[in-house]
Formats: C-alpha cells, structure tokens, sequence
C-alpha cells in the first residue's frame, strides 16, 4: 500500500516482488509498486501540506506526536507481530522496537517546544540582530529493512516536530511498521499530505524523489554504496543530506574486565537482531592476558545460544532477515577459512527452511579477508589479541567505518583513554548501547555524516535564517 495525501492506495504499477517470512520462506504479500504518477502525486502532497504545516504552532505539532505515540504503544501487540514475520527478530524485540519508536515521538514532540532562535547584541543602536530557525522543507527520507519501525520513528519525529513534510520509502521487505507509523500519525490527527509513504523499486523511487525540485534534504539509513549514489543525486540539486550507513564496530577487552559480565554482554551484543546492526560488535581485540579465558567462554556461549523462529518463546536469535544476508554470511565464512581464519564456534547454516545462521567465531583472521573490510552485517565475531592499549586503538581504528566502539575494562583511566582514542561516533565502555533518543547518533568515515538523535536531530531539518532589522 502507499498512503499518499492522507489516503491510503494500492500503488499503480502493479507489483514490485514478495515479501518472504525468514523463518519458513513463505510468501506474506506481494510488495505494491509505486507508479510515477503516485510518487508526483506525494511529491505534490507534502509541498502543498508543508504551507500550513509549517506555520503551525510547536504545541499542536508536538500534540500530534504524542497522540501517535500513545496509539502506538496501545498497538504494540499487533505491529510488533507483524514485523517478527516480515523481518524475523525475536517477538520481544520487535515489542521493545515500537516501544522505543513510540518514546522517540513522545521525545521529539517535547524537543519541537524548544526549537528557540537567539538575540544578539546588535552592532547598531536601535537594530535588531535575531536567528530564526526554521523548517527546511518537504524531506525524501529512506529507511531499511533491519529497524523497520525505529529508523523511520528517528526520521519522521524530529522531520515533523521541525515543522518539515516528508516522502518517505520505508524497505520493501519489512513494511507494515513504517506503516504503521504512518496509520498512527493519521489517527492522531496529523494533516493529509504531511507525511507521504510509498514502495516499489527503490533506485526508481529515490532517483525520482531525490531530482525533484519539492524535495529539500534528504535523509538515508543503509549502504555505504547505496548512500554514496544517493548523496551523488542529492549533490546535483545541492540538497543537505544525512546518511547513516554501516559500521565495523571494534571492542577492546583489556585484562583487567569482569570477564563472566563481559562475556555475557557481548553475546546480547553480537546476537541482537541476529548482527543485523550497524553497531554490531565485530572485530572483538582480547589483551592476551585474558583472551585464552575470553575466547573459550565466549565460543561456549555462542555455541549455546538458542537460534529459532522469532514467534518461539525460548528463542535468543531469530533468523537473518533474507536470502543475500544467508548467503552473504555464508561467503564471509568460507572466503575467511580460505585465507586462513580458523572457526571457533558455529560457521554454518542452521536447518534447510528458513534462514538460520549459527552465532560464529573466527580467529586468526588475516587482514586481507573480505570480512574485515565489509560490514558483515550478521552474526560473526571475528576475535584476536592485543598487548598494548596503543596497539589495541591502533587496530580498532585500522578500518574504513567508524560509527561505533566499544571497550571493556575496569580501569577508569583506560576508560577515558580509549574513549578519546576510538575514531567512531559512538563509543560504549562495558555497554553496547550507543544509540539513545537524547543523545546524537552518528558516524565518521564510510559510516557516514551527520546525526540523529538528540537536538542534533532536529537541528538536521531547519536552517538557522538570520535578519538583521534596523
Ligand atoms: P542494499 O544496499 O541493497 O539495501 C540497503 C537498504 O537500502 C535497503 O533497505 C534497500 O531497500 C535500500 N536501497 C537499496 N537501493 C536503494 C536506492 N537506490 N535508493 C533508495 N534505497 C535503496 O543492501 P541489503 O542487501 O538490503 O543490505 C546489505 C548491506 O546494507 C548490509 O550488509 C549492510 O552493510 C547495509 N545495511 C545497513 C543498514 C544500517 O542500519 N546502516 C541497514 C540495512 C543494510
């Protein structure tokens, strides 16, 4: 479906392919495929919303927020089982993802009161000197597949509470909680045309949405390759962009680490949405005093976790979310053993139906795999030892992303050392959580620029105006 104008429609072009649940393989629904005249018809929508939109008050733009945010959290159950068939992960995490979609609204509508400019001393008697933000425009905003409602919460809620209309195009495979969103956000009265959202093929719809002459800032979660050609398009129109791409986070593990809570925190780490985040934990560096311990604990564990459909109960990892990321996972595997990396745990596919991957850890990984210069994006840990702390940050940073770090250890002095050493935009001392609605989220590097998150957030869709009135 496409909601277009405040009405939701089939899409005219027919279909754009299937969307498959991971765990069995079985179709769900077909995708709709967006037809020129409904992206335009968008397009139109948001430019014409957007002149009424963006002379409401805050209160009354911060007022819809909250409303979609209380439906969300009454509609919990539903979405939530929705986006664990269309997208795999474990039913409590998609429950704890709508619940953190409905605090980024509550978030932002309480960040749209204190959208506040600034007075100057004026340089001439008399004159006035003030800065006026104000909202940038109607956004084209893309989202992918692996947080299927809270990349697009962390768009839409700062793009409305700015006083900005938004296209966007949520992931073809996972589309009901965008959605969702969406139906949420109209129930709480938002005006036809303010957000817009259509599918199809998705070089179609963002080239066509990017060239539009509507269209003023453009904001993408995904590929570092498909962020690149889209901030290629947005650079013709001069359009601000904010991209949020993939990551290679290291940990460093220093002797001195609880090693029982660490271990433990690194298997939540690496499991979460089955390594499908660009935060993911991934080059794990162990200082060689601990790291025989560390290596045997942690492959223990990993070799024990309980990988099943995300509907089951007991389960702690849900499948990979499609066919490329199986087969993607598998290649990693198989082209690292080749040049020399040795399995420690897991390796292999789990099952034939459905895309089940074992939790897996190699070691011994030379520098010239492709693992250690792609994002694998899945559930492999590839573990190693350092001896010193400057040879540990040497390391870490030896890697084209930079978006989030992590490092273990007891000592406060390290603590602050790594934390000013790592090249990433987030970086998390005995933690894994780097990305919360207060703060700013972004990376450096091939991870992208700019940020989410935070005032930083809101700040990404308004350009300060300056008048000087004499
Ligand atoms: P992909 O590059 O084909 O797609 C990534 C996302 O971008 C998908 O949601 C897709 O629908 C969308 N997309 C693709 N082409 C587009 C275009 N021309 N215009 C607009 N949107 C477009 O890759 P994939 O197979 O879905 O995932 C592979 C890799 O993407 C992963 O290995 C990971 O590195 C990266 N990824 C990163 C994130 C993230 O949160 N940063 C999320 C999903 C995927």
């Amino acid at each position: 479906m496409q909601f277009i104008a405040g009405q939701w429609r089939k899409g005219g072009d027919g279909s754009a392919g299937e969307i498959v649940n991971p765990a069995n393989e079985e179709v769900l629904a077909e995708i709709p495929r967006a037809s020129k005249q409904d992206l335009d018809d968008a397009l139109t929508a948001s430019q014409q919303a957007f002149i009424s939109w963006r002379e409401s008050s805050a209160q009354e733009r911060a007022a819809v927020l909250r409303k979609a945010a209380a439906l969300l959290r009454e509609r919990v159950a539903a979405i939530a089982l929705r986006m664990t068939l269309e997208q795999g992960k474990t039913l409590s995490e998609s429950r704890l993802e709508i619940e953190l979609s409905a605090e980024t609204f509550d978030w932002y509508a309480a960040e749209a009161l204190r959208i506040n400019g600034r007075v100057m001393p004026s340089r001439i008697r008399g004159a006035r000197q003030m800065v006026l933000p104000q909202p940038l425009g109607p956004v084209a905003a893309f989202t992918p597949w692996n947080f299927p409602a809270l990349l697009p919460a962390r768009k839409i809620a700062p793009a409305l509470a700015a006083g900005c209309t938004m296209v966007m195009k949520p992931s073809e495979e996972t589309p009901s909680s965008a959605l969702a969103l969406a139906q949420a956000l109209a129930d709480a009265g938002l005006p036809a045309g303010v957000l817009n959202m259509v599918l199809g093929v998705p070089a179609e719809i963002s080239s066509h949405l990017i060239k539009s002459p509507i269209i003023r800032k453009v904001t993408f979660t995904g590929s570092t390759a498909v962020g690149q050609s889209l901030a290629r398009l947005a650079a013709e129109g001069v359009k601000p962009c904010t991209l949020e791409l993939g990551g290679h986070a290291p940990v460093l593990i220093f002797d001195d680490a609880n090693l029982e809570r660490t271990v433990a925190t690194c298997i939540m780490g690496k499991t979460r949405n089955a390594g499908q985040v660009c935060t993911s934990p991934t080059r794990f560096y162990v200082q060689e005093g601990i790291y025989p311990r560390f290596l045997k604990a942690f492959s223990q564990a990993m070799e024990k976790v309980i990988v099943g459909e995300g509907m089951a109960n007991d389960s702690q990892m849900g499948p990979l979310a499609n066919k490329r990321r199986l087969q993607a996972i598998s290649h990693l595997i198989d082209e690292a053993v080749d040049v020399g990396a040795k399995i420690s745990a897991g390796g292999k596919r789990q099952g034939e139906n459905g895309f089940f991957f074992r939790p897996t850890v190699l070691t011994s990984t030379p520098m010239n795999a492709q693992v250690i210069n792609t994002e694998p994006f899945g559930p492999i840990a590839l573990v190693d030892s350092f001896v010193t702390l400057e040879e540990g940050l040497e390391r870490a940073n030896n890697n084209r992303f930079g978006l989030a770090a992590y490092a273990f250890t007891q000592s406060s002095d390290t603590a602050v050392k790594v934390s000013e050493g790592l090249e990433a935009g987030g970086i998390g001392i005995n933690s894994f959580a780097v990305s919360h609605i207060e703060a700013p989220f972004g990376g450096l590097k091939d991870s992208g620029y700019g940020h989410e998150g935070g005032s930083e957030g809101l700040e990404a869709f308004m350009h300060q105006k300056y008048v000087h009135h004499a």
